[in-house]
């Protein structure tokens, strides 16, 4: 159930608030095929018309906005993120992470339930479904726990959080060890049509796995956290989606293995998926021996796309920011992700957006949490490793941030189809910047991507017909 923004306006509007012409954009809506340079008509907060002469029906005293040059495509929906309320909203609120989000050209988000406490009960999602609709820029969705407490030992109510709200259920942060537990959650999520999302980690192969078990966890000392601790319970997934039907997506996917896997599942039909997070096709493990050894290992690829003189961003050895879970992989692995996005394996983008306080991040590496923000870095992640190297176009790019989510979480959501909610993402895919986390509206700063030259941008984001946010000067 989404929670509606009060509508914040930048600008006095001349015409009803949730009403906008949009108009010379690229018009890219995958859900229908579309792809054409045009005027998109919103009236009432809903698509009215999108096409070459739209203008023509458009109300005289109607706000405008001129898209010249820009991508126009149905408002982006991250399936991932972690907005801490309640109670860690030292790290990030609903109304801090909803402004990142819309700064990063995000219409809809789905929380995840690994707050304090944990979304497992009803009275906790209509909690949260309260502060979204009284702080959210942008529409809330939330995801409910599969086990009581995230513990992973008894089932959450399905049913009753399904009545509550919930779009989906998952344990995510954790990862429920006990398989017939897991099969049980799977059968009652069938009865209750609700997606399950895991986040995939055999804790007895991952132990106190802290990095990629590899060559840097030798040379750096710490412990590995194997790629089999993922891709062991992705195949349990495979196996149970298969035996229940229920569909299952795998979260967060780091290791050319599960991909494998993935792929080989949907060749058989079964109902599985899975996601790839920018970080995790971006970076490797090479980063944790500090940015010399990145850039030298791994990065000269990335480089190369840099802006020339640009400097190559830096950063310590044994960095917190490169800290995550599941953990940064090789170069392999990192080339497999991106492969599985090209052929279709996997088919929803992510940031697993997770804020940290610097107090928090600001310890030995073992100690650290795991966990980056992403939301304001997504888009242009994805832009530069995906669609400006040629491995997607921007429509197949775009599918994997507007209706592929949308069908997994059973949402009306991730079109432009004229009658459909007004959520709209103008971006520039071509726009130099540079990210800098000490600038960034969420409360937290844990992002590795300080200082790094970027290649596209969010220009403005409207949700049901609003702009709630947009770059200055646009
Ligand atoms: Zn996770």
């Amino acid at each position: 159930m989404p929670c509606f923004p009060p509508g914040v306006q930048q600008n006095t509007p001349t015409f009803a608030v949730n009403s906008l012409l949009i108009t010379n954009g690229r018009i890219i809506d995958p859900a229908s095929g579309t792809d054409l340079v045009g005027d998109l008509l919103i009236i009432d907060g809903k698509v009215s018309a999108l096409g070459k002469d739209v203008r023509a029906k458009a109300p005289k005293e109607i706000q405008s906005i001129d898209a010249k040059g820009a991508v126009v495509c149905p408002g982006l929906i991250d399936s991932h993120v972690h907005f801490r309320e309640p109670g860690q909203s030292a790290k990030e609120t609903i109304g801090t992470g909803t402004l990142a989000a819309a700064r990063g050209g995000f219409t809809s988000v789905l929380c995840m339930p690994n707050t304090s406490p944990a979304i497992d009960n009803p009275a906790t999602v209509v909690l949260v479904r309260e502060k979204a609709e009284k702080s959210a820029l942008i529409n809330v969705y939330i995801s409910g726990a599969i086990t009581k407490g995230i513990e992973g030992e008894e089932l959450a109510p399905i049913g009753s959080l399904k009545n509550a709200g919930v779009v989906a259920i998952t344990d995510d942060g954790h990862c429920v060890q006990n398989n017939e537990l897991m099969r049980r959650a799977l059968e009652y999520a069938r009865m209750f049509d609700l997606p399950v999302l895991d986040h995939c980690q055999d804790y007895a192969l991952v132990s106190d796995g802290v990095v990629h078990e590899g060559y840097y966890s030798t040379e750096l000392g710490l412990h590995g956290w194997p790629a089999i601790g993922e891709e062991v319970i992705v195949a349990r997934n495979i196996l149970l989606a298969e035996l229940t039907g229920t569909h299952v997506h795998c979260q967060h996917l780091s290791s050319a293995n599960s991909v494998a896997l993935i792929r080989r599942a949907k060749e058989r039909g079964i109902p599985i998926s899975g996601e790839a997070c920018p970080h995790h096709f971006t970076l490797t493990d090479s980063a944790i021996a500090g940015s010399e050894e990145f850039w030298k290992a791994d990065g000269e690829i990335l480089s190369r796309a840099f802006p020339e003189n640009h400097p190559l961003p830096s950063w310590p050895l044994f960095d917190t920011n490169f800290k995550m879970n599941p953990p940064l992989r090789s170069h392999h692995d990192r080339e497999a992700l991106i492969e599985g996005l090209a052929d279709g394996t996997l088919e929803i983008l992510g940031s697993d957006h997770a804020p940290h306080c610097d107090f928090q991040k600001e310890v030995e590496f073992d100690y650290a949490p795991f966990g980056i923000t992403g939301l304001e870095t997504e888009l242009t992640l994805c832009l530069a490793q995906l669609y400006h190297t040629g491995k997607l176009t921007l429509s197949k790019m775009i599918e994997k941030m507007t209706v592929n989510p949308a069908k997994l979480l059973r949402i009306e959501k991730g079109t432009l189809d004229v009658g459909a909610d007004a959520d709209v993402t103008i971006f520039d895919p071509e726009r130099r910047w540079v990210y800098k986390r000490a600038e960034s509206a969420s409360k937290s700063l844990n992002s590795p991507f300080d200082g790094w030259p970027m290649r596209g941008k969010a220009l403005a984001t409207i949700v049901n017909g609003r702009i709630v946010w947009k770059e200055e000067g646009f």
